[in-house]
């Protein structure tokens, strides 16, 4: 049996792992075809609980479970602190397993690493790595302020309108004045764009978040009747001198790529963006223009100047949360859309193959983080899943359906070229952090608490809060109920002593409740921390008690890894194919994420990362019975240790 000389783990964010599985052997998404017809497709794969992203990603870097490598959530509670203090996930230094990435390092092979969640600071010191400090390029995640999603650098993307659309900056129209070179017999309007550079519009309370550009402040837009026939044509300009006029549009036309210097907090940045004329009426009066995020062209690498090496290749890398956003908030239609995830996928893929292509490489790890956006935010599944309440009809539903079809085959096209990229003896594997499924009811654990007597409430000046100094329990930072010790917390109440009863009462009171709403029972799952070793959940970041509702209840993941409801399920997506793989093979039984680390050390011979508890996938493997010939010939040609030491011992062989 052949076996891969590299690996290629490309990671997608939330796909409904039957849907993708559906498109792609209807033949819609051609490159994930092939790969599950000539690899193995595993129906039973499953996430770690809770199914969120920080934690699940790191999981499959590190093979680790979360409760051993710490990582418990967006946000980590770290023992000693104040019950609701707490760090964001977005930072190497939380995680306390070591990275797939660093242990190849110790055997001399080097990884890529492109937009993989919670990867910053890099910890790598041979590979490459670009971005890793949020979801998408050039956003920060990484120890930004609570209540802030994210940070986009430079800026987000901005839609300039002449009428009311959600979040839009509102224009006026004037004629056109005091313009050096405009011919005077050409109709003209003109108008102010004041630049506001948010760097995050979903900061809630606080508001919007200003980037750190300082200048420009605003741009000048110039429309035009070049025919005399009406408006046809947009002028974007620095100043009033038509010298300076940087864009000029057509109504539906993209400008190319605008790289630009830009003045911030830090010093003179360079920035990329695109603009594209949504909506020119004749008459001048109605006009949408949208400007898309601005990229920063350096930072967020490893090596530092790496970032500003590949923007000669691509420097349109976007912060594209707004791109979700966008479509939700009704700034353009489904095909803007499309052309801007197909601008992200894009860059994701021209980083993935100049890396490949031109760096000494052996394993490549990326993240693609569309589908999770847009079932959040751009199509929300509740609305065409008819299981939902908030189901919209079957024309919403189609509609909605050709959406997340065609974001699919954009993903497929840059899976595509990656693959290719990647060569004949590379192993591939496409994997997912959870699914996603229709947002549910609403289960309050504070509700639960308080009826069974366990939360106690006070009011201030802001309003009805939890009291610490009389309340048992407090549910915070994930699926967690954490018990109100005293000696640990600064209001702990509870004697040490009646820990366990109060870890009794709290379980008691989630399975008691009923919603009033509905009038049924959420919880699906409640129990002691002791016992939350069956979920791989231990250690001092999570709660005393771990819960989970039911299908039918919460966000849009989250839940149990086994949920499923209506069109979606929280079942990862995971296809292996690839040298030593069997081919058109669907595997049935379970797989879990921990086992996918020790899969591709197993394969590459590179002794696994310090903390990998999973199992080598063996029923994947062809020609099983020949493993251990196979392992010594792999072993004295890489001229490395050989793996047999830590094949038996550090790893759990399966049965
Ligand atoms: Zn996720």
């Amino acid at each position: 049996m052949v076996r891969p000389r590299r690996a290629v783990l490309i990671g997608l964010d939330a796909p409904i792992a039957s849907r993708v599985y559906g498109y792609a052997v209807r033949g819609f998404l051609p490159a994930l075809k092939r790969l599950i017809e000539s690899g193995v497709y595993m129906e039973n794969y499953l996430v770690p609980y809770p199914t969120v992203t920080p934690e699940n990603w790191t999981t499959i870097a590190t093979g680790a479970h979360i409760g051993t490598h710490g990582i418990t959530g967006f946000w980590v509670h770290i023992p000693g602190e104040d019950i609701y203090a707490v760090r964001s996930a977005w930072n190497t230094d939380l995680c306390q397993a070591e990275y797939l990435w660093d242990a190849a390092e110790k055997v001399g092979l080097k990884s890529i690493l492109v937009n993989w969640p919670c990867s910053y600071p890099a910890t790598v010191k041979s590979s490459y790595q670009l971005w890793g400090t949020g979801l998408a390029p050039n956003e920060w995640r990484t120890d930004r302020e609570k209540g802030i999603l994210y940070v986009a650098d430079l800026a987000d993307g901005q839609l300039f309108s002449t009428y009311d659309i959600p979040f839009a900056s509102k224009i006026s129209l004037r004629k056109a004045s005091n313009w050096v070179g405009l011919d005077p017999s050409i109709k003209s309007l003109e108008a102010e764009l004041k630049l506001n550079h948010s760097a995050c519009r979903k900061a809630g309370e606080i508001g919007e978040k200003r980037s750190k550009v300082r200048s420009p402040d605003r741009w000048f837009m110039l429309v035009l009747d070049t025919h005399g026939s009406g408006y046809d044509k947009v002028l974007l300009s620095k100043s009033k001198d038509l010298k300076d006029v940087f864009v000029e549009l057509s109504p539906g036309s993209w400008s190319p790529v605008v790289v630009d210097e830009f003045l911030t907090d830090e010093g003179i940045r360079k920035g990329a963006f695109r603009c594209k004329l949504l909506e020119l009426s004749r008459d001048g009066y109605r006009i949408r223009l949208l400007v898309t995020p601005i990229c920063n062209l350096e930072g967020y690498s490893y090596p530092p100047g790496l970032s500003s090496e590949f923007s000669k290749v691509n420097p349109l890398a976007p912060p594209s949360h707004i791109f979700f956003d966008g479509l939700g908030w009704g700034w353009y239609d489904v095909d803007t859309y499309l052309e801007l995830l197909e601008m992200e996928h894009r860059c994701l893929s021209d980083a993935a193959v100049y890396l490949m292509k031109n760096k000494d490489w052996n394993l490549l790890f990326m993240h693609m983080h569309a589908p999770d956006w847009m079932y959040h935010y751009a199509i929300p599944i509740e609305k065409w899943d008819p299981s939902s309440p908030w189901y919209e009809g079957e024309e919403k539903a189609k509609l909605y359906e050709r959406v997340e079809l065609e974001t699919y085959k954009i993903i497929d096209n840059a899976i595509g070229r990656i693959i290719e990229a990647a060569g004949s003896d590379s192993l591939i594997i496409i994997v997912s952090d959870h699914g996603a499924r229709a947002k549910g009811y609403e289960f309050s654990p504070v509700e639960a608490l308080a009826e069974a007597g366990l939360i106690t409430f006070k009011e201030t000046e802001h309003g009805r809060i939890i009291d610490l100094d009389r309340s048992l329990a407090i549910p915070a930072h994930g699926p967690w109920i954490y018990v109100n010790l005293k000696g640990k917390y600064r209001h702990g109440v509870v004697e040490p002593s009646e820990y366990e009863k109060v870890q009794d009462k709290i379980i008691d009171a989630l399975y008691s409740y009923t919603d009033p709403k509905t009038g049924r029972k959420p919880i699906a799952l409640a129990i002691k921390k002791r016992d939350a070793i069956l979920l791989g959940l231990y250690g001092d970041r999570i709660g005393d008690v771990v819960y989970a509702v039911k299908d039918d209840y919460g966000e849009h993941h989250g839940q149990l890894p086994t949920c499923e409801y209506g069109v979606g399920s929280l079942k990862g997506l995971l296809i292996i194919s690839g040298p030593g793989i069997k081919k058109g093979v669907t595997l049935d039984r379970v797989v879990y994420a921990t086992d996918i680390v020790p899969t591709i050390c197993y394969l590459l011979g590179i002794p696994p990362p310090r903390n990998a508890e999973g199992s080598i996938i063996y029923s994947i493997l062809e020609e099983e019975s020949q493993i251990s010939k196979m392992d010594k010939h792999i072993y004295e040609h890489m001229d490395i240790e050989s793996p047999r030491k830590w094949a038996l011992g550090s790893y759990q062989v399966e049965s």
